[in-house]
């Protein structure tokens, strides 16, 4: 492939669902578009996860991750987008400026706007202080998945999987493509994070699942050859051969950590406003990095929204960024995105998460008043959403989000 471009009107860091929705979106506004990623294949996750459920919104049809990636980067070349693969971004700057590296060097891209579109990841071993000693066989979902369905490898035969986010079933399913029954599956908590009927899973494929229970040390010197948890019945150790960390994702913002955005630290992505504006108004954010963790057809509807956004925004249609409104997570929030409501659209919900299993009523309060409430019986990670409609046109302040829990 040809000489990076210097400049698009869009340069868009991230080729996942989000990063090419929203490609899609701004050529067909006419916009030149550039999309960055760093994989030697574009695609995103989609790529790694050999099986459904994906496409049925997007494309009407029932796909495997694969295909569904695939899919999603023939529509974005036919679309017109430069798609560039094996190029990393390395900094942002304000301009907007960007440094990337690819197999020629260093250099900058200049753009009239930049997408961010980057993902998530999962928290590492390191980042979930697990005692125990360092074998080999210790892998987070996405790596497990990367082995089996990119590079055809077995990794182990008998893993422990720790957690029970959507995405640890889809762990499971990667395992069983491979011929590997995992010998349990632990759960810090006192039910499963992810809703039935994911959860039955390892009821049906006889998988023991162990709730109340977490890994205290790993065991093994070369690799694993057991798990010590702490539950219900006390300490023990599960003879196993490998570890699988599902979940307790976060978003990739190792790029913007450093630069002049600024960052959520309740969804640790950036501040955004309805029309994922960032907080320099050349940048603008969708899909995970938004927050963890939602799904392929929700990040690209948000790429989508955001590719819309972007042209809107070079046609001088959307409304200026600021004056706010703030949204303040309160007690019991752990998250709410957008984190600031600029004037114009209403459209749209603010997304929510709670910090622990919660009932009662979620409020939205603005100067002192309820202007939007909601029964809820939730835990973390699941999904709540209040619609933006309820927010008066023209607030500014601080509106806050709290929940009035059930006696
Ligand atoms: C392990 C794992 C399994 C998952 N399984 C499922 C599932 O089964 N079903 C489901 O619906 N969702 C699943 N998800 C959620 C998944 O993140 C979304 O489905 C979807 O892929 C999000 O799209 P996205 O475009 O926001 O991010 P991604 O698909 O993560 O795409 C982000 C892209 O940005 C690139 N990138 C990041 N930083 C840079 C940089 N500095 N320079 C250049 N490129 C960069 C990455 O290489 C990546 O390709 C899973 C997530 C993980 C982590």
């Amino acid at each position: 492939m040809g000489k990076l471009p210097d400049h698009a009107d869009l340069v868009i860091v991230g080729g996942g669902p989000a990063g090419l929705a929203a490609a899609i979106e701004a050529r067909k506004a006419g916009l030149s578009v550039a999309v960055l990623e760093r994989e030697p294949t574009a695609g995103g996750i989609p790529r790694h996860c050999n099986h459904p459920p994906y496409g049925v919104r997007e494309f009407g049809r029932l796909m495997k991750g694969p295909t569904y990636a695939r899919r999603l980067v023939a529509e974005a070349a036919a679309a017109g987008a430069d798609i560039r693969t094996g190029v990393t971004v390395l900094a942002l700057h304000s301009g907007p400026r960007l440094t990337v590296t690819d197999n020629c060097g260093a250099r900058d891209i200049t753009a009239r706007r930049v997408l961010l579109a980057t993902g998530v990841r999962e928290t590492s071993r390191a980042g979930r202080l697990l005692g125990g000693t360092k074998p080999g066989g210790i892998l987070n979902t996405g790596a497990l998945q990367g082995l089996v369905t990119l590079d055809g490898l077995v990794p182990f035969q008998r893993p422990v999987i720790l957690g029970t986010e959507l995405v640890s079933f889809s762990a499971i399913l990667t395992l069983r493509h491979a011929g590997v029954r995992p010998v349990a599956m632990l759960e810090p908590a006192s039910t499963p994070t992810a809703r039935w009927p994911s959860a039955m899973l390892p009821r049906l494929l006889r998988i023991p699942l162990h709730l109340g229970t977490d890994i205290v040390a790993i065991e093994g010197e070369q690799r694993v050859t057991g798990v010590r948890v702490r539950g219900p019945g006390g300490e023990r150790t599960i003879p196993a051969d490998g570890v699988v960390l599902t979940g307790r994702f976060r978003p990739e913002t190792a790029l913007m950590k450093p630069s002049h955005l600024a960052l959520d630290a309740g969804s640790g992505g950036p501040v955004v406003d309805q029309y994922g504006r960032c907080s320099d108004p050349d940048y603008f954010a969708a899909g995970n990095v938004l927050r963890p963790v939602e799904t392929a057809g929700w990040s690209f509807r948000e790429g989508a929204a955001a590719g819309r956004a972007v042209a809107a925004d070079l046609a001088g249609d959307l409304p200026a960024a600021a004056p706010f409104l703030t949204i303040a997570a309160g007690e019991g929030i752990k998250l709410a995105v957008p984190q600031r409501i600029a004037p114009g659209a209403r459209g749209g919900a603010l997304q929510v998460r709670v910090d622990r299993p919660l009932r009662g009523r979620l409020v939205l309060s603005l100067a002192g008043k309820a202007v939007a409430s909601q029964r809820i019986d939730t835990r973390p990670e699941r999904r709540l959403s209040v619609p933006l409609s309820a927010i008066p046109q023209g607030a500014t302040g601080t509106a806050t989000l709290t929940v009035e829990e059930a006696a």
